[in-house]
C-alpha cells in the first residue's frame, strides 16, 4: 500500500515536474535592447559620453519593463523604447540621424510582430517625428509593409502622427561628422540645412565608425514576440541607399516559431546575408540555441562577408541573446526576476 502510494506520488511529482518546467523556466517577459554597434573603445570615450550612453540605456530599459510588467504587448514596448531614442540626440535615429551626403536626414525604421508575421517598415523618411510609430501604423493602418519618402511622410500625416520641419532632426555633431566623411571622400559639402541652429558647440564622441542605430526586441507575458527597429542609416550615404533596418528578414525580424532580431551595422553585408531571418532559420531547422545561432551569423558568416555589426535576439522561451564583431555595442537586457544588464565594450558580459 505504501508502496503504491508511494509510486503515485512519484508519477505525480513527474507530471507537475514536466508541466511546470517550461512555465518555470520561461519568464513571464523578456527584453534585449540595443543602441548600435561600432568601433567603441574604453580609451576613445569620454566618461561624460559614457555616463550620458549607460544612463539612455538604463531609461530604455526602465520603459520597456514598466510597459511589460503592466501586461503591455511586446509590441508596445518596442515602440515605448524606442519612441524615447528617437527624441534623444545620442543616438542615430530619429532627432540625432545621420545626414546624406546632400546634408539631408533621410529615416529607415521597421517593426515586426512574431505572432501573426504582420510587418510594417518605412525608408527615406524626413518628415516623421517617430519613424518607429510610422513603421507601426503601416503595419497595422495599411494594406502595405513598407513605405518610401514623401508617400510615406504623406501617410503618416493622414493617419495622425506628428510631422516636423526636417530641421528637427539636425544636430551639430552629426553635421561635423558629415563634413568630416565628405571631405575625406573628396566630395563637396551641402550647405548647412535651412532652420538648422546656429553653429554651436557640442560634445564630441572621437571616431565615426560607430553605427548608433537603435532596435528592441521584446517578449510579453501572453509569450508574443515583436522587433523594431530605427535609423538614420550610415553617414554621408548616396542616391536614396536604404540600409538593412526597414528590410523584414535583414535588420529586423520576429515570428513565434523561432526568434526576434534587431540589427545594427554596415547593412549592405546585413542585408545579404538575410542576418535576422538567418538567425532565426538556425534556431527553427538546426536547433541550434539562440546564442550559437546568432554567433554563427555574425561572428562566422558576417565576419566572413567583410560586415561589421551585431544583432539582439530573444526566443519565445525567453533566450537571450547580443552577438556583436566590432569593438563595442551599446547594449542592454532586462528579464522577468532577473537583474538587468547594461554593457558597452567587448570585454563586458
Ligand atoms: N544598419 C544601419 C544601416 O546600414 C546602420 C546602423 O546600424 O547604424 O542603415
Amino acid at each position: 500500500m505504501i508502496k503504491q502510494y508511494g509510486k503515485l506520488a512519484l508519477v505525480a511529482f513527474g507530471v507537475f515536474a514536466l508541466m511546470a518546467t517550461p512555465v518555470l523556466a520561461r519568464p513571464k517577459w523578456a527584453l534585449v535592447i540595443h543602441g548600435g554597434a561600432g568601433v567603441i573603445e574604453r580609451n576613445q570615450m569620454s566618461p561624460e559620453a559614457e555616463a550620458a550612453y549607460r544612463a539612455a540605456m538604463d531609461r530604455a530599459v526602465r520603459t520597456g519593463t514598466a510597459v511589460l510588467e503592466q501586461g503591455g504587448t511586446a509590441m508596445d514596448a518596442v515602440e515605448a523604447v524606442i519612441l524615447e531614442f528617437e527624441d534623444d540626440p545620442l543616438f542615430n535615429a530619429g532627432r540625432g540621424a545621420v545626414f546624406t551626403a546632400e546634408g539631408r536626414n533621410e529615416l529607415d525604421a521597421a517593426v515586426m510582430d512574431g505572432a501573426t508575421l504582420k510587418a510594417g517598415s518605412v525608408a527615406g523618411v524626413t518628415r516623421t517625428r517617430h519613424p518607429i510609430s510610422l513603421a507601426r501604423a503601416v503595419m497595422e493602418k495599411s494594406r502595405h509593409v513598407m513605405m518610401i519618402g514623401a508617400g510615406a511622410d504623406a501617410f503618416a500625416a493622414s493617419v495622425g502622427l506628428e510631422q516636423v520641419d526636417p530641421a528637427w532632426f539636425f544636430t551639430e555633431r552629426r553635421w561635423a561628422q558629415l563634413i568630416k566623411a565628405l571631405t575625406d571622400q573628396g566630395l563637396p559639402v551641402p550647405p548647412r540645412p535651412k532652420g538648422a541652429p546656429e553653429p554651436h558647440a557640442f560634445i564630441d564622441i572621437p571616431d565615426d565608425r560607430k553605427f548608433g542605430t537603435v532596435g528592441v526586441v521584446a517578449l510579453d507575458s501572453a509569450g508574443n514576440l515583436a522587433a523594431g527597429t530605427s535609423t538614420g542609416g550610415t553617414t554621408a550615404k548616396r542616391w536614396g541607399r536604404v540600409g538593412d533596418a526597414p528590410i523584414i528578414g535583414a535588420g529586423t525580424y520576429a515570428s513565434n516559431q523561432s526568434c526576434a532580431v534587431s540589427a545594427t551595422g554596415t547593412g549592405e553585408y546585413f542585408i545579404r546575408l538575410t542576418v535576422a531571418r538567418e538567425i532565426c532559420a538556425l534556431v527553427q531547422y538546426k536547433g541550434m540555441t539562440l546564442q550559437q545561432a546568432a554567433d554563427e551569423v555574425i561572428q562566422t558568416r558576417l565576419t566572413a562577408l567583410g560586415g561589421d555589426g551585431g544583432i539582439v535576439a530573444l526566443t519565445p522561451d525567453g533566450q537571450m541573446a547580443w552577438s556583436f564583431n566590432t569593438s563595442g555595442m551599446y547594449r542592454a537586457r532586462a528579464a522577468q526576476g532577473q537583474a538587468s544588464v547594461i554593457s558597452i565594450y567587448k570585454d563586458e558580459p
